[in-house]
């Protein structure tokens, strides 16, 4: 087949200009990049190959390679994974498809200025592309584990790449940077000096489980010397708590969720016994833009004794947790373990159960000890905590307890129910909220008017899962939750005789007004009455009590119900 040459999606193209232009300090982290990348692809080599024995592939001594050329100043990561067939190429390094170079390429959108910009690239993992940081010209070349042909690909960064098949190839993918020209002034950034090259590593790659070699530059007349293991390759999860640093372990957060930022917390939990096993989950501090998305991929990996199993991992968490990223790693599982099997298993199910309860009680701890970071959790999280109150009832009272909720009481701070419970008005007996697109919409409605009027609290909901959870948790403490804006409300408190017989005296007054209505609106709706939370407004339209909210009537419809 003849060189193709092919034209980048306008997304790459923009991504790929903004890597080539940067002047981002940190342009080292492009090594960091490659090197993750080809250890995902040995750890789904040797994957492949445990599933599918006949597989004609080499795993006899999996490992990455780093090779220098001072001379012609190129660098050039090299695995013997998986590789790519000449289709992935295309479509894996051709377009953007990773989920964290989109939420990257909306926010860039959003950034005014090249500051901005710049800010950005620091907080996203934007994977291969970022390798034009430092080169004007990166060729990879990969043939795919048990393929014959491999195939190249070539590109300046600029609009084009090109793709060809090669006869001869090893197996697995090399990616070549043609570094940009050496900056006199910046020794720092010479990626060709095998000290620079130790040094990152070290920082950013120390625990990938695979060999990092870098073979040192020949001294003339000598022979090869031996290759140089550049990490250490110790899971951090398996090493105590005190022997790790912080950053070794943001460094590990950033591996596994293509988050560039810090997470908020880091949490460790082990497991001695029948089922033995190792617990490292990181919480991070930003929601991903697609967490709300079908397809949205949990963050927690499944280790066997050291060995990578499966990304995503399902089993290990519940759906309402689905941002916690991270590793477990069991002692007693096989390492042919499927998906479905692990959600049958009682020792995974009460690994699950123990995580759960480890996460609420870290949040429970932010909100005890540190208000800030509990707001950002909150901020950031809550809307998918809350899923939990539907799904999890053995958890409900926890993440109640951890709830917050914007409330009539305090423009800016939220309350807790317990908070609120404290303020309740002497003979109110339920807890009042409403729900509703935001804030403002909510404060403006009409159902709030007599609430307003005589200083009652009002929890102000609006999250689409509010109107769904308060349904299904129904009181707290023993208070019903209720919404101002369906059925009857009777703020005046029960056995006020006088308010009553008022009440009464006005239904006689209006008979023949309501009664009126009731026939014109006939088809609209139930019943007309009189009502006494208005103060301003002259009426407003209530739901029965058991009705579905006009927002939940829309989520229903949209979900096609
Ligand atoms: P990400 O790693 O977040 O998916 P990248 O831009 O780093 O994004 O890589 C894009 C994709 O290209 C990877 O998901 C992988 O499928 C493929 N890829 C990159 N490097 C390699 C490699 N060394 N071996 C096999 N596949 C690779
Ligand atoms: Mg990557």
């Amino acid at each position: 087949m003849p060189t193709e040459t092919f034209e980048f999606q306008v997304e790459a193209r923009q991504l790929l200009q903004l890597m080539i232009h940067s002047v981002y300090s940190n342009k080292e982290v492009f090594l960091r990049e490659l090197l993750s990348n080809a250890s995902d692809a040995l750890d789904k080599l040797r994957l492949e190959k445990l599933r599918d024995d006949s597989l004609d592939a080499d795993v006899s001594d999996l490992h990455i390679e780093i090779d220098i050329d001072k001379e012609a100043r190129t660098l050039t990561v090299r695995d013997n994974g998986i590789g790519m067939s000449y289709e992935e190429v295309g479509q894996l390094i051709g377009t953007i498809a990773n989920s964290g170079t989109a939420t990257f390429l909306k926010e860039l959108r959003e950034a005014q200025d090249e500051a901005g910009a710049e800010g950005l690239i620091g907080q996203f993992g934007v994977g291969f592309y970022s390798g034009f940081m430092a080169a004007d010209e990166m060729t990879l070349v990969t043939r795919r584990a048990g393929e014959s042909q491999g195939t190249r690909w070539t590109s300046r960064g600029e609009a084009t790449y090109t793709l060809e098949t090669v006869a001869e190839a090893p197996q697995g993918t090399s990616v070549t940077l043609h570094l940009k020209p050496a900056d006199p002034e910046n020794q720092l950034h010479d990626y060709t000096s095998p000290w620079k090259i130790r040094e990152i590593v070290k920082r950013y790659s120390d625990f990938i489980t695979w060999p990092i070699r870098m073979v040192p530059e020949q001294a003339d007349g000598d022979s090869t010397p031996d290759p140089e293991t550049l990490n250490s390759m110790k899971a951090l999860w398996a090493r105590s708590r005190d022997e790790v640093s912080d950053d070794e372990y943001h460094e590990l957060y950033k591996h596994i969720s293509h988050d560039w930022r810090e997470p908020l917390e880091t949490i460790r939990l082990q497991a001695e016994g029948t089922f033995e096993y190792q617990a490292l989950l990181f919480v991070p501090a930003h929601a991903p833009h697609d967490l709300f998305t079908r397809d949205f991929k949990r963050g927690v990996q499944l280790y066997v004794k050291r060995v990578f199993i499966m990304d995503d991992c399902e089993a290990l968490l519940p759906p309402y947790l689905r941002f916690v990223k991270g590793v477990v790693d069991a002692q007693d599982l096989s390492l042919n373990v499927s998906r479905e099997i692990l959600q049958q298993d009682r020792h995974i199910r009460m690994m699950q159960r123990r995580l759960t309860k480890k996460v609420l009680s870290t949040v429970k701890d932010f909100m005890a000890k540190d208000a800030d970071r509990y707001a950002t959790f909150w901020r950031e999280f809550g809307p998918v905590l809350k899923e939990g109150l539907l799904t999890d009832t053995e958890n409900r009272e926890a993440i109640i307890a951890v709830a917050s909720f914007a409330t009539t009481h305090s423009d800016d701070e939220p309350t807790t129910l317990a908070r609120y419970v404290e303020r309740m008005k002497d003979g109110q007996d339920d807890i009042y909220y409403i729900t509703g697109e935001s804030r403002q919409s909510i404060e403006n409605s009409p159902h709030m008017e007599a609430f307003r009027a005589k200083g009652v609290e009002v929890l102000l909901l609006t999250d689409g899962v509010d109107e769904v959870w308060v349904d299904a948790v129904g009181e707290y403490e023993g208070k019903k939750l209720r919404s101002i804006a369906k059925g009857a409300i009777d703020l005046d408190g029960k056995g006020d005789e006088k308010a009553d017989e008022e009440r009464e005296k006005q239904a006689e007054e209006y008979a023949g007004l309501l009664g009126w209505m009731r026939e014109r609106l006939d088809d609209d709706i139930k019943e007309v009455r009189l009502s006494a939370r208005l103060t301003v407004s002259p009426a407003c339209v209530v739901s029965d009590a058991h009705d579905l909210t006009p927002a939940l009537e829309n989520m229903y419809r949209a979900m096609g119900q």
